[in-house]
């Protein structure tokens, strides 16, 4: 992912190169090229628009300085508000004050959330935390025994609602699990809820009174990254609907041009916490924004 928004970005600063001075011209032109390569990438036009205004005007108003030459420059500045769309500093997660911290996840159907669950859990065991899953997607009939599999695989305890009980009530689940949590000192919960395939009132309504029966202390959106300009519009919807604490971007490995989901930080304030990469358990990591900036700016 990225890689042709990558490739533009690198070949309009490489343009640069070589110039002594730049004029008001150049810093145009190249301004220019710089927004095309985000629109074509499907970066929002909002995120774009701020963007590009404020890489004009950092650019004109560029002190002359010994250490970098004009495009040297141009690059640097470029390079700090890409870092600032994408949030600026690493946000880590909030750890409750009294254990169980709880981590709500929501999102839509196939976005990757269960396959998250397991990813997140075996990375805070890596950090010498207990983790525990929980199975609030009471909607799929596999979902609770989908999860169960990748409780197994990242050797972590899954909280479910027995079997043969019907479909069962995932706010009474979710409610009793942090009980269990606390009687089998698990210090964090992951709550897996349900999605559908679109935004829908009764899904907002289910992850919201879920959120507000557990007093989640994260929230994060999990999104695919592969689904383009959806990925703005579906995110607003869960933050007026649900509201959330931050994102986690999955399908980096993915192809697509991947810009929509850079713009969900800019356009809802949540930062982005994680990204996914790969199927397996551990193609995972916290997001860094000046790393994922320097991966663009190649
Ligand atoms: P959920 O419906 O939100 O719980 O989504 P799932 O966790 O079931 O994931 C849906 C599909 O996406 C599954 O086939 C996963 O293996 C796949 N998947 C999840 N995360 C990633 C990722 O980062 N990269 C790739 N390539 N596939 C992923």
């Amino acid at each position: 992912m990225f890689d042709t928004l990558s490739d533009r970005l690198t070949s309009v600063l490489q343009n640069l190169r070589g110039k002594g001075r730049l004029t008001e011209a150049d810093i145009d032109a190249t301004a220019r090229e710089i927004r095309i390569a985000l629109l074509e990438a499907d970066v929002a036009l909002s995120v774009v628009r701020t963007f590009i205004a404020k890489i004009k005007e950092r650019a004109k108003g560029a002190e002359v300085s010994a250490a970098l030459n004009p495009a040297q420059q141009v690059v640097k500045i470029v390079n700090e508000e890409l870092v600032g769309i994408l949030g600026g500093e690493t946000r880590r997660l909030n750890l409750a004050k009294t254990a169980p911290t709880v981590i709500m996840l929501a999102g839509l159907q196939g976005a990757g959330k269960t396959t998250l669950a397991g990813k997140l859990a075996k990375w805070l065991k890596g950090q010498n935390h207990t983790p525990m899953l929980v199975a609030c997607d009471l909607q799929r009939p596999n979902a609770v025994t989908q999860l169960q599999v990748v409780g197994q695989r990242a050797e972590v305890d899954v909280f479910a609602p027995e079997p043969g009980n019907g479909v069962g009530d995932p706010v009474d689940v979710a409610r009793r699990s942090i009980e269990e949590a606390r009687r089998t000192q698990h210090d964090i919960v992951i709550v897996d809820t349900a999605g559908r395939l679109g935004v829908d009132e009764e899904l907002m309504r289910q992850a919201a009174d879920i959120k507000a029966a557990i007093g989640a202390d994260e929230v994060l959106f999990v999104v695919d990254a592969m689904i383009g300009q959806d990925a703005v519009s579906t995110a607003e919807a869960f933050r007026d609907g649900v509201g959330f604490t931050g994102v986690v971007l999955t399908k980096l490995d993915g192809d697509a041009r991947g810009g929509a989901a850079l713009s969900v930080r800019e356009v809802t304030g949540a930062p982005i916490m994680f990204a996914s990469n790969g199927e397996g358990l551990a193609d995972f990591d916290a997001f860094h924004p000046d790393r994922m900036a320097s991966r663009i700016l190649g």
